[in-house]
């Protein structure tokens, strides 16, 4: 047995640990309930009365030394993983960059806020749109060539015969969603995403967006369309912004109008990018054509109506300066970090 105690003796002494499992490992085999040293005291009563002072002594004198080697290596490794994990916490915080809104739902968000404030609704319709909503209840049938004004997605539909889909070509298909739905006094918008098949230019893009507005009540007229445009310009180019109307043709209202703002470079003196007109167009307007009117069940009689059409990305180009509109869709973090 001394000799058991003479190996274990070495084994304890020549034992090292680099990190906390291998420490764990020389706890379980020396000191552990289960470990060897425990055992041998178990062994202790087969040993005679002679020996077993001398082997007593010796193996408590074992057991104290793997406890104090257990003890000194423990605080050795805290030590050193305590070097290893110092952090300074007068250190400022590692910055993160947080991500924010596209610059044309910046314009969406702005120009929603100042038609909410006079009282227009936000409304919503599907992009992928029956050409009946798109066209033929906005008073453009298969055979008007006003169709062709606008290049359209034609969508395949195998499922249900009786309907024909398009991706929507305008807002506009929401208008009269609202109206099938509501009755008068309406006074909506709808932004949204808008597709047409066009050629992808500095100027034109396949998908864009538009803003349109409603509004259908009784005695509804011009000049109601001219407060609401001219107050919403003000708001959103500055006081001094003026608006003019050009006439202009649009199957859904008649009359149409361009509508156009002071240009808020120059103020009107006439410059590049109004093109020494002085003059900018923003989009389309219009008194509701008695027809659409009919369309939705509504009576031309009793409820006039005006409605009006702008492109955000237009507006939103304008208003920074930017010539190109294809950055506004290439994901450039160079660019939309600027806004
Ligand atoms: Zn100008």
């Amino acid at each position: 047995m001394l000799s058991d105690l003479t190996e274990i003796e070495q084994e304890v002494n020549s034992f090292s640990v680099t990190n906390a499992s291998e420490l764990e490992s020389f706890r379980i085999m020396f000191i552990s309930r289960n470990g060897r040293i425990t055992k041998l005291f178990d062994e202790l009563k087969n040993i005679s009365k002679e020996e077993k002072p001398a082997v007593g002594k010796k193996l408590n004198d074992i057991k104290k030394l793997a406890e104090g080697k257990y003890n000194s290596l423990k605080e050795k490794l805290a030590d050193s993983s305590a070097v290893k994990e110092t952090m300074d916490l007068t250190l400022p915080p590692a910055e993160f960059s947080v991500g924010r809104e596209h610059l044309i739902s910046q314009t969406l968000q702005q120009m929603v806020k100042i038609f909410r404030e006079i009282g227009f609704k936000v409304t919503d319709g599907p992009e992928l749109e029956e050409e009946f909503y798109n066209f033929d209840a906005l008073n453009t049938p298969y055979y008007h060539p006003s169709r062709d004004m606008q290049d359209t997605y034609y969508i395949q539909n195998n499922v249900d015969k009786d309907k024909k889909y398009v991706l929507r070509t305008h807002t506009s298909p929401v208008q009269i969603r609202t109206m099938l739905n509501n009755k008068p006094p309406l006074r909506i918008i709808s932004p949204g995403k808008v597709f047409r098949n066009e050629t992808v230019t500095y100027k034109n893009y396949f998908m864009f967006h538009q803003l349109e507005g409603l509004y259908v009540d009784k005695n509804v007229s011009m000049r109601d369309l001219k407060g609401v445009l001219s107050y919403f310009f003000k708001k959103f180019y500055g006081e001094n912004t003026k608006i003019r109307f050009i006439p202009s043709f649009f199957p859904f209202t008649e009359p149409s109008g361009q509508v156009d703002i002071t240009c808020f470079i120059c103020s009107g003196k006439g410059c590049k990018t109004c093109k020494e007109t002085g003059w900018l167009e923003v989009g389309g307007c219009g008194m509701v054509d008695p027809n659409v009117f009919k369309a939705v069940d509504i009576d031309p009689e009793e409820f006039t109506g005006f409605a009006f059409g702008m492109g955000l990305e237009r507006i939103t180009m304008m208003k920074y300066g930017i010539k190109d509109i294809r950055i506004l869709y290439q994901n450039d973090i160079r660019f939309l970090d600027q806004f």
